[in-house]
């Protein structure tokens, strides 16, 4: 009880912001893409615009940090595409060696997939590189955005590396995010891992468990592979489904299963699937469940998968999954490879036992 107490004391911290006026501010780049926060109405819906629609709200933070503001992209983030991936994590890894933190501004609907991905590809970045947007216009009244952006401010001044999201008062990894509510603001959850921090009265409560080690070498891995298909499984799903993605060319699937990682093997269920793997595709299985992680060795249907030549996604969200397997195949890394890589943890987007 007592090693339990003295655990909890020393993994707590707290990060005060503009503690004492005679410590230099910060220096910190926000690097704007789009999404509803930047957004105005355009007479047919919301459409993203640059930063001077945020001008209001940074002049408050900027009585807190330098901040630089950059534009580098103006799109709705369902328009992200690995590209922009690409182009978001060369300016990054351009710009971080002078600045304290980066805070990238970002729609919400595909930000869970590009901050996985930027996780892969800037491994070991030594500052903190936060995601953040909103569900509500910075320009209306009630945005949530401003709230946001504080947060997401807050931990890019912490001064640890990783590449985070913050959202509603709470930070994450970027590999554990997922955007769990269309409209609510408590938007974005961490899957399976503790929140790496959250605003408290103290100020924003940090986890050290849950930051990440940067402390290799920085490098920028932007090699991509598009090649890559995830899949829901549904009761009686047709295995000719397997033959048409390797017919498309797909170099990896990333099946989500039943529970605990089921999958229909009755009937020509496995043959697809035996199929994809001899084939040279590389087939990870997650679970359709958002919580606790697949185990293909529980059951006798999970078992015949393993034997198969599958690879465990474990509870790896199906974000994370996917541009894991993206980012490995970019890498060149063949199936046997890519197996390897799966049963280690790169940056905690995998829980190994
Ligand atoms: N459609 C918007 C986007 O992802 C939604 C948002 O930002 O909340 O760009």
């Amino acid at each position: 009880m007592l090693f339990y107490f003295f655990s909890v004391i020393i993994t707590m911290y707290y990060y005060r912001v503009g503690e004492t006026s005679m410590e230099p501010k910060k220096q910190i780049l926000l690097l704007t893409t789009g999404g509803t926060i930047a957004s105005a109405p355009n007479g047919d819906g919301l459409a993203p615009r640059r930063s001077d629609i945020m001008a209001h709200d940074l002049q408050r933070l900027r009585e807190y940090y330098e901040i630089t503001v950059e534009d580098i992209m103006c799109l709705d983030s369902s328009n992200i595409r690995p590209e922009e991936w690409q182009q978001m994590a060369r300016v990054i890894f351009d710009r971080y060696p002078s600045y304290d933190g980066i805070v990238v501004s970002h729609g919400t609907d595909t930000m869970a997939y590009t901050a996985s991905a930027l996780t892969f590809m800037l491994p070991n970045i030594p500052i903190p590189v936060v995601f953040t947007g909103s569900q509500v216009p910075l320009t209306q009244a009630l945005s949530d955005g401003p709230d946001n952006l504080r947060t997401a401010f807050a931990m890019a001044a912490c001064g640890h590396g990783g590449v985070f999201v913050a959202f509603d008062r709470k930070v994450m990894r970027g590999c554990r995010a997922v955007k769990v509510r269309a409209s609510g603001f408590s938007a974005f959850e961490s899957i399976n891992a503790r929140y790496a921090g959250r605003v408290t009265g103290r100020g924003l409560e940090l986890d050290a468990r849950m930051l990440p080690d940067c402390t290799g070498a920085p490098a920028l891995r932007d090699a991509l592979s598009k090649d890559v298909f995830l899949l829901k499984l549904t009761p009686g799903l047709s295995p000719d489904i397997f033959y048409a993605l390797a017919q498309m060319g797909y170099k990896g699937i990333v099946l989500e299963a039943f529970g605990l990682g089921g999958v229909n093997v009755l009937g020509q269920g496995l043959s697809g699937i035996q199929k994809a793997v001899e084939l040279g595709i590389s087939v990870v299985i997650t679970t359709q469940c958002l919580y606790d992680s697949a185990d293909l060795r529980v059951y006798q249907v999970g078992n015949q998968l393993l034997e198969l030549g599958v690879i465990q996604g474990r509870d790896m969200t199906s974000e994370a999954a996917m541009t894991k397997l993206m980012w490995a195949l970019g890498q060149g890394m063949d199936q046997q490879q890519i197996a390897q890589l799966f049963s280690q943890s790169l940056a905690g987007e995998i829980t190994l036992n």
